[in-house]
């Protein structure tokens, strides 16, 4: 039965939805299989994966601070104009929908605190006559309640409802906020809908975390006895920030053990390709338990969901740096302004008029200005999805949002099975002997490239001075520069501003770069000889780790700034004998090149 067709039958509710946010006539079986089209091959990745699920973070503000989450202070917020106004986010689901993207979650931040968030589900929600099945959210519940009327109204299919501890006491330790019966409202309110026949799913996510509220897993369990909803534990993963260890993850492993104990009948339940979560079942409760297993198996061989974060960037990995702003493109339309309703007004009859002269039919979607190029750039960003993301080892010394921003739910995950016999400062390999093996520390015990863990070093002051020389074929060109005569200009004191701003953006170059606060930054360019500069960059630190990779990527881009400046009066010139010259500080001490 349709959705809507069932809902009218709630007296409880208001009825005031119009003809258009109604779903239409299912198609037959038959003319689906007649008319279905192949699937959009912008949205189709190399490796065959076809995303029809797009989740959209529309805000970054929360109500709550949960541990794993969120810092107490919050994270910074980015200004209001970066960020996708109610027509770019409705124009963006759009295109998405033209291309076969059947089901879209709204996530945050908290997507209830967004203001107009019932205007923009009724815009997304008009698109169910388009081809989108399931419009979701996922929320902590706080201000649901007061809200989810219209939401159902406007078309809302499913809600996953955040809720960590049945304790209104723990619920304040790890939300660090009171709102335990607002949520509960909020589940009842649900649950109520439901009876009387909407079509929500509900889904409750608990974070668990080993010492803080993995003694509630069985609680929560009880709850799937009487009520027809599903639990899903999720593993508690790293971002940037949250003081993630893998002590203190509790692994699906463990808890699956943990229920059999109490329920040995515990069965699993077949899944949906796409699953991120793994169902189970406790034969003869009335719902069901998940598991997002997002640091012990991952499912990126199956995965066909693309982000959008709340500042209009195209996220195809949730784990992935690489994003792609999709709102730049939007707003080029609208000379680079964000487009507004009275923007998209005007925006929409520049479009018609366009149609009309074309003879074009009155299609309802692809009404987003630069449509070609936006299909062009999110067709790119998809093709260069990786089959799979990075693994545990590295993740938690990955940069990456904090979640909040991203509007993360599933985090999926490679985890070698060798990884799991090693620690991250290879103790295997002591344990059998061979410590004295030499070790590239930036490569993790499974191979992979990773950045060294400092969180366990101390401050110390730091300091390494690093050298190289640039050698020129004949003597006009150091002549011209100590006479300052080139014609680029002051050839030394460009080259040390240059080494001094490399030093400082050597994380951006080298990969596995800590980011470090440097104190100094010295750059010493010697042009006594005839034919040679002698170049000479010292850096320090107070920090945990050393500063050799900034003082080497100061001297060699100080080199490389001569060379630049030079390279029209001498083409032999040859850059030589890049090294660490001196190193102190730390534990290893003070070191001196021979
Ligand atoms: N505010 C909404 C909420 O809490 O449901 C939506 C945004 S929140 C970032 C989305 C989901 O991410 C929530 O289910 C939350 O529990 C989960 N989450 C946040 N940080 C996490 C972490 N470190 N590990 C596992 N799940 C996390
Ligand atoms: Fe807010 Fe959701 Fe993060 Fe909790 S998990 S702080 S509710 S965004």
């Amino acid at each position: 039965m349709q959705r809507w067709l069932r809902y009218q039958s709630i007296s409880t509710v208001p009825s005031s939805i119009t003809d258009s946010q109604k779903i239409a006539p299912t198609p037959s079986r038959h003319d689906r299989i007649r008319n279905a089209k192949p699937f959009s091959d912008f949205l189709t990745d190399t490796f065959q994966r076809e995303h029809d699920y797009l989740r959209i973070s529309v805000t970054e503000r929360c109500n709550l601070r949960c541990v794993y989450c969120m810092p107490e202070e919050g994270v910074p917020l980015s200004p209001n104009r970066d960020l996708l106004t109610t027509p770019e986010i409705a124009l963006l689901a759009s295109i998405f929908v033209s291309q076969g993207v059947s089901k879209i979650r709204l996530t945050g931040g908290e997507p209830t605190v967004r203001r107009d968030i019932v205007p923009l589900m009724h815009q997304i929600g008009a698109l169910q006559r388009h081809g989108l099945k399931e419009l979701c959210i996922t929320t902590n519940g706080l201000s649901l309640h007061r809200k989810l009327d219209s939401m159902v109204e406007a078309g809302l299919t499913g809600v996953n409802l955040s809720l960590d501890t049945l304790d209104p006491w723990q619920f304040q330790i790890m939300t660090r906020r009171k709102g335990f019966d607002a949520v509960q409202k909020s589940i009842d309110r649900i649950l109520e809908l439901k009876k009387h026949g909407a079509g929500i799913k509900l889904k409750i996510n608990c974070v668990v975390m080993r010492g803080v509220n993995d003694r509630e897993i069985l609680p929560f369990v009880e709850l799937t006895r009487e009520k027809d909803i599903e639990v899903r534990f999720i593993e508690y993963m790293p971002f940037d920030g949250n003081k993630w260890s893998e002590g203190k993850m509790f692994s699906y492993g463990e808890m699956v053990d943990l229920i059999k104990a109490k329920h040995p009948s515990l069965q699993k339940v077949q899944g949906h390709r796409n699953d991120t979560s793994k169902t189970w079942h406790v034969p003869g409760f009335a719902g069901r338990i998940g598991f997002i297993t997002s640091m012990t198996h991952n499912f990126c061989g199956t995965c066909n969901r693309l982000r959008i974060t709340s500042d209009g960037n195209l996220k195809v990995c949730l784990f992935g740096n690489a994003e792609v702003s999709l709102r730049d493109i939007l707003r080029k339309s609208n000379a680079g302004e964000p487009i507004d309703e009275q923007a998209l007004e005007a925006l929409k009859q520049v479009e018609m008029d366009r149609r009309r002269g074309l003879g074009a039919s009155d299609q309802p979607l692809g009404m987003a200005p630069n449509e070609a190029e936006l299909l062009k750039v999110i067709g790119m960003a998809v093709k260069n999805k990786k089959a799979k993301h990075a693994g545990m080892g590295t993740l938690e010394h990955m940069k990456n949002r904090p979640m909040i921003l991203i509007g993360l739910v599933q985090r999926r995950q490679l985890f070698s099975t060798s990884r799991a016999l090693l620690d991250k400062t290879g103790k295997k390999a002591e344990q059998d002997g061979d410590s004295k093996q030499p070790r590239l520390t930036h490569v993790s015990a499974s191979g992979s490239a990773h950045m060294v863990s400092i969180s366990e070093k101390t401050s110390t002051s730091r300091i390494a001075t690093a050298a190289c020389s640039v050698h020129f074929s004949n003597e006009t060109a150091v002549k011209l520069i100590r006479d300052n005569q080139m014609k680029k200009g002051d050839v030394l004191g460009v080259a040390r501003v240059a080494g001094i701003m490399a030093a400082k953006r050597t994380p951006e170059l080298i990969p596995l770069c800590h980011p470090i606060a440097i104190s100094h930054v010295g750059v010493e360019l010697d042009a006594s000889a005839d034919k040679v500069i002698q170049v000479r960059a010292t850096v320090t630190c107070d920090g945990k780790t050393g500063v050799e990779m900034e003082a080497l990527t100061a001297a060699s881009t100080a080199a490389l700034t001569i060379y630049d400046m030079c390279k029209a009066v001498d083409k032999g010139m040859r850059i030589e004998g890049l090294r660490v010259v001196l190193k102190d500080g730390g534990k290893s001490g003070r070191w001196e090149a021979e």
